[in-house]
């Protein structure tokens, strides 16, 4: 496994597999790796020749009150369980790599299914996420590309955007890697307190209730606030609780296949998960 800094390192490397045309998979990713980011590795592994994971805390989508300098940088840690894995290249880019050579002038902005959700509390974070993706995708040149569903909105705006400007990579979705106790594992979960991380599962405990409770037919706004309550009740101070469409449309009643989002802190670290209710399989025939 070889670890590239540079753009010019990585080209060089990626250029004799190209030539032979081997498939190159490609998984973004900010480091402090855990089984999540792994099962993506793990999913490229199957379906690729070359497997390129990058990481690189990207400054773009971080706001001005957000982690940014705290984030956790474990490239050694993060070597180790890549090549575990069978990860070919690490790219690990600096930010003057990135983003110091020229200014940038250009923004890429998805309209409409960036404006609620995370999306709503983190302003510009999706624009920073979508320009630092396309640089990597346009670096790397990849044939697939692996993303977490934990980030289902990130997800769906990556894929609107491969969609809309005709990049030519398919974008894979993988499951959401749990802790058995079911809380979605995250970089962030390090920043939890003992009594915090005893709490935090609560939230999928409440996503699973409420998935069951709608296909008994319970009523979509109800189901909603049962969550909120259950968060507030356990100290959670909630950000959002939503459904929408598997491509983030506004959706009333669950008449079809939905998503359930929730966003909330507990203490200062803020949380999200996702559950994926399918509407077609609560009716048996
Ligand atoms: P990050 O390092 O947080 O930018 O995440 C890099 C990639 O790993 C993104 O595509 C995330 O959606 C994905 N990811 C993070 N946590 C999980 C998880 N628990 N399950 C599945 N994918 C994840």
């Amino acid at each position: 496994m070889k670890t590239e800094i540079s753009i010019q390192g990585l080209t060089a490397s990626l250029s004799s597999a190209r030539q032979s045309r081997k498939t190159i998979g490609f998984v973004p990713t900010m480091g402090n790796l855990h089984q999540g980011h792994l099962n993506l590795v793990r999913e490229a592994r199957k379906l690729c020749d070359v497997v390129v994971v990058s990481i690189f805390v990207n400054p773009i989508q971080f706001g001005p009150n957000e982690d940014f300098d705290s984030y956790p940088r474990t490239l050694d840690q993060d070597s180790q369980l890549l090549a575990d894995v069978g990860c070919d290249i690490i790219f690990a880019p600096s930010v003057e790599q990135m983003y110091g050579k020229y200014p940038r002038l250009t923004n890429i902005s998805v309209g409409q299914i960036t404006d609620d959700l995370c999306g709503a509390q983190r302003l510009g974070h999706f624009d920073g996420v979508a320009v630092v993706v396309t640089k990597l995708f346009n670096i790397v040149q990849p044939h697939f590309a692996f993303f977490g569903q934990k980030d289902y909105q990130q997800l769906a705006v990556i894929k609107q955007f491969v969609q809309d400007l005709n990049m030519p990579i398919e974008i894979m979705g993988v499951p959401i890697a749990r802790a058995e106790d079911g809380l979605a594992l995250s970089s962030r979960n390090g920043y939890l307190s003992a009594e915090h991380r005893q709490t935090a599962p609560v939230i999928y405990q409440s996503l699973k209730t409420a998935a069951s409770n709608l296909k008994q037919g319970a009523l979509l706004s109800d189901v909603l606030l049962q969550i909120k309550n259950e968060l507030t009740q356990h100290g959670f101070e909630v950000d959002y609780v939503e459904a929408r469409s598997p491509m983030l449309q506004t959706v009333e009643q669950f008449d079809q296949d939905i998503v359930l989002f929730v966003a909330a802190k507990l203490g200062k670290t803020r949380l999200i998960d996702n559950l994926q209710v399918n509407f077609s399989s609560s009716f048996k025939i």
